[in-house]
């Protein structure tokens, strides 16, 4: 059977996740990397072009998956690549998706490719677990929990703290609000209320600690609001302690199937590494967009619109009998 040919857009984090989660996927193969650095400067395992060179591969990539940040590169990046190419992304700004996939939409129509965004855990998995529960519990209550987890933003905004010379932090969420959701009590949700920031950091030589501690404590919308905990740690052990980037969390509904009676419908995740089980599920996708695209589903398509058959590299036959 023919493979499945994929390009790899961006050799970040996810980038590299998705070079190695190929090799699970004997249906699919890497036709190559393409960056906006220069390719011989990236320590790749598989070949490395300049992104100017992509147009000279329209014919040999099946499906792009997009690797950028969502914050400058995926908005400019996905609709200009889906103009020529199926493409999957996992862009995570929640409140700009509607926006995203309507420009994909018209693109992706207008040159009969097919746009997967979204994908990923959350949005992703997380994303359609939410819909099942809801679809198939109206009634009830659904909580999301994120973490024990390592934030890249948030780490990147305490390193921006005058006095800190490198920075970890992790969201982590309230065990007892999880254990009270879980045993079916009601509680009052909200997120700063429902986690816990927990920040390990280094000091520049000199540095006033209290002053540190208050201004991360005292920052709006990352830290403001939140418990907080703090701890002061040399380079080597942030080094050898905190170098992996580990997330995970809980989708959780609290379901009412009559007045009576409570069901628990829960979704977790528990990654080592969050940026290699993101570019799983890419990975996945980008297989399905692979099949839309040779049906004619052309358009934008989220995690919600893909039937999960389109997921695997079995046939529907094998998947009936070996899974139903
Ligand atoms: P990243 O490591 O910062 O990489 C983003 C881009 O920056 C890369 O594609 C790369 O593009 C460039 N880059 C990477 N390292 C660089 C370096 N040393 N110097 C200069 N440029 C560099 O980000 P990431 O961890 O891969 O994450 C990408 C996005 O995935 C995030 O923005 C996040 O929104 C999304 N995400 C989504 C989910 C989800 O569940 N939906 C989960 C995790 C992450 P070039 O090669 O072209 O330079």
């Amino acid at each position: 059977m023919k493979k499945t040919r994929i390009g790899i857009v961006g050799y970040g984090n996810l980038g590299k996740g998705v070079e190695a989660g190929l090799k699970h996927s004997p249906d699919l193969e890497l036709t190559g990397i393409f960056t906006r650095r220069q390719p011989d400067q990236l320590e790749t395992l598989s070949p490395a072009y300049s992104i100017d060179k992509l147009i000279d591969f329209k014919n040999s990539i099946d499906v792009l998956i997009l690797c950028g940040g969502s914050q400058k590169d995926i908005p400019l990046q996905a609709p200009e690549l889906a103009q020529t190419f199926n493409t999957v992304d996992t862009y995570d700004n929640h409140n700009e998706i509607p926006v995203h996939f309507e420009r994909l939409d018209k693109v992706a129509k207008e040159n009969k490719t097919v746009a997967v965004l979204s994908t990923g855990w959350d949005p992703g998995l997380f994303s359609l677990n939410r819909l099942i529960a809801e679809a198939i519990m109206p009634k009830g209550e659904t909580y999301t929990f994120w973490g024990p987890g390592l934030s890249q933003g948030h780490s990147d905004a305490v390193r921006r703290v005058k006095g800190v010379k490198n920075a970890a932090q992790y969201t982590v969420p309230k065990k007892e609000r999880v254990d009270k959701v879980k045993d079916k009590q009601p509680i009052h949700y909200n997120k700063k209320e429902a986690h816990k920031r927990v920040v390990y950091l280094v000091l520049e030589e000199g540095a006033d600690e209290s002053k540190v501690k208050e201004a991360i404590i005292s920052m709006p919308d990352y830290f403001q609001g939140y418990e907080t905990k703090i701890t002061i740690l040399d380079q080597d052990t942030l080094d050898k302690d905190h170098q992996g980037m580990p997330h995970g969390g809980t989708v959780i509904r609290q379901g009412k199937t009559t007045d009576e009676n409570t069901a628990i419908y829960q979704f977790g995740l528990d990654l080592d590494s969050n940026p290699e089980f993101t570019a799983a599920v890419t990975i996945a996708y980008a297989r399905a967009a692979a099949r839309l695209a040779k049906e004619r589903q052309y358009g934008a398509k989220t995690v919600f619109d893909i039937a999960p058959g389109y997921l695997s590299p079995e046939s529907p036959e094998d998947l009936r009998r070996k899974l139903l």
